[in-house]
């Protein structure tokens, strides 16, 4: 936990968010500036910067499974979604505790900007 950090804030509940799910090691929350229809963020409880200093396989793929479980209950699954782990500043990396977005409902492009 880092005291300073927004996401993990969100995740000792100091500050509000939508949640949408929320294991013992994952919490999953709409975006503040969702970008699609659906837009949920799903981060570790645990503070990992980014995935430059991420080490743990468990938890990189508990990410990726809560987003599929969400994708499916948002009803995204067939038409399909896009996941994306923005990693540092050029890729445009703003809040440095690793998280997945999950997004949908729309179509997306190709090649991301
Ligand atoms: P990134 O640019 O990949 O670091 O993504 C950070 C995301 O966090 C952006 O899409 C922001 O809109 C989102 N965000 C920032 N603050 C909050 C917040 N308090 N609650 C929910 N999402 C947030
Ligand atoms: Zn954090």
């Amino acid at each position: 936990m880092a005291d300073d950090c927004l996401f993990c804030r969100i995740v000792r509940k100091e500050i509000p968010a939508k949640l949408v799910a929320e294991d013992e090691h994952s919490l999953a929350f709409r975006d503040i500036n969702p970008q699609a229809p659906v837009h949920v963020l799903v981060i570790p409880k645990e503070h990992v910067p980014s995935l430059d200093q991420a080490s743990d396989p468990a938890m990189l793929g508990r990410l990726s499974l809560m987003a599929a479980e969400i994708a499916r209950r948002e009803g995204i699954n067939g038409d399909g979604y896009r996941t994306v782990v923005n990693t540092n500043s050029a890729a445009g990396q703003t809040v440095f505790h690793i998280h997945l977005h999950l997004l949908g409902g729309r179509a997306m492009h190709w090649p991301p900007g």
